[in-house]
């Protein structure tokens, strides 16, 4: 390995251990790594992602309440105005049957579920159903995490889905400001950034990421991660395009295990002590070498994605095991002690059907 390799990858973990940025060179220099540099990458990220979180992985679990007849022009996505792709459509699931769907996530181990609908943004009444489906959900898994991923979000509803029970609300800034438009057209990323922006503003954990293998460079790539440094995510999805059949990125397939390993370091470094998730296309295109991701990622989606199906669950859990990593509990925090705030908001006890805590 070059010296100025060594070296840069010796500063990284520095910077990583003091919670200090890296700089946009620095990242540029991750992405320019060979491959045969890649274990080194790998280790020197590791280091960070095992100082910061062990060797627990934390499961995810995607349950789609609306699929598909998006009125938006996204042209990664299956779900979008005009998609030819085959995908599964339905408008709202009941709120038995979300709760169904997320009960077997539970039970497999995940310990977050992402409610997630197509569309713009919910309406007022969307908001009343997600409440629903959160109800639903907690009686069987009280201590389950719930995230929401509903679109753009209007002033005020932030702070009712907080109200209703949500932790955390995902909304992906996917690509660099000045490249949007190449994207999608029927919003911007200013927008994005207003919604992730307003759901920190109401308490929720603000989930935001990227997607990667959209035919970007390596500049947009280190944008659209410094961008989402100025929001500061709790957790930060990488996906690695999955390219759909009846979108207009079918057969745009850039990307190489390496390539999606040096991402992932490159968001490791960026992000030391967040929780940094692999999520979408990580079967695609890492194939035999997620076992590897693990060593950078502390967080993956267990089983199908929204309109797309991943490995069986039993699957993961055994790469996991294999890996010597283990399923993170409901017990375990997930973000280190610096990260999480001390007030804890109240939901047991008196206005409440849960026991009080004495
Ligand atoms: S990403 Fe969301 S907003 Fe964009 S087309 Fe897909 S479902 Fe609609």
């Amino acid at each position: 390995m070059p010296n100025s390799t060594q070296s840069l990858l010796a500063d990284l973990i520095e910077k990583g251990l003091r919670r200090e940025p890296p700089d946009r060179d620095e990242l540029l220099a991750v992405l320019a790594t060979g491959d045969e540099q890649m274990m080194e990458v790998v280790a020197a990220a590791y280091r960070l992602r095992h100082h910061y979180f062990g060797r627990r992985v934390k499961l995810n679990y995607l349950v789609n309440l609306k699929s598909g007849l998006c009125p938006e022009d996204c042209n990664y996505c299956s779900q979008r105005l005009g998609s030819q792709s085959q995908i599964l459509k339905y408008s709202w699931l009941s709120s038995q049957t979300a709760a169904a769907a997320a009960a077997a996530g539970v039970r497999s181990g995940a310990k977050r579920v992402c409610l997630v609908a197509s569309g713009r943004g919910p309406s007022d009444r969307d908001i009343s159903r997600v409440a629903d489906v959160i109800t639903a959900i907690k009686q069987e898994s009280p201590d389950v995490e719930i995230c929401a991923c509903l679109g753009l979000l209007a002033e005020g509803q932030a702070a009712r889905l907080r109200s209703a029970g949500v932790d955390a609300y995902n909304h992906n800034l996917n690509t660099a400001d000045d490249r949007y438009r190449s994207i999608c057209t029927t919003h911007t990323y200013a927008d994005r950034v207003r919604t992730v922006e307003k759901a920190q503003n109401s308490g929720m954990s603000a989930c935001s990421g990227l997607i990667a293998g959209m035919g970007e460079t390596d500049a947009d790539l280190v944008d659209v991660v410094l961008g989402l440094r100025e929001l500061d995510p709790d957790s930060v999805p990488v996906n690695f395009l999955m390219p759909f059949e009846g979108t207009p990125l079918a057969g745009t397939w850039q990307l190489t295990p390496q390539r999606c390993l040096r991402i992932l370091a490159m968001v490791r470094f960026a992000f030391p002590d967040s929780e940094v998730r692999l999520a979408g296309g990580r079967e695609i295109h890492l194939r035999s070498q997620q076992p590897l991701a693990l060593y950078v990622a502390n967080s993956i989606f267990l089983g199908d994605y929204l309109t797309s199906e991943g490995q069986p669950g039993q699957g993961d859990l055994d790469m996991i095991a294999d890996a010597g990593f283990e399923v993170e509990g409901v017990e375990q925090e997930t973000l280190p002690g610096h990260r999480r705030t001390e007030l804890r908001l109240r939901h047991r006890g008196a206005g409440t059907d849960r026991a009080a805590n004495a």
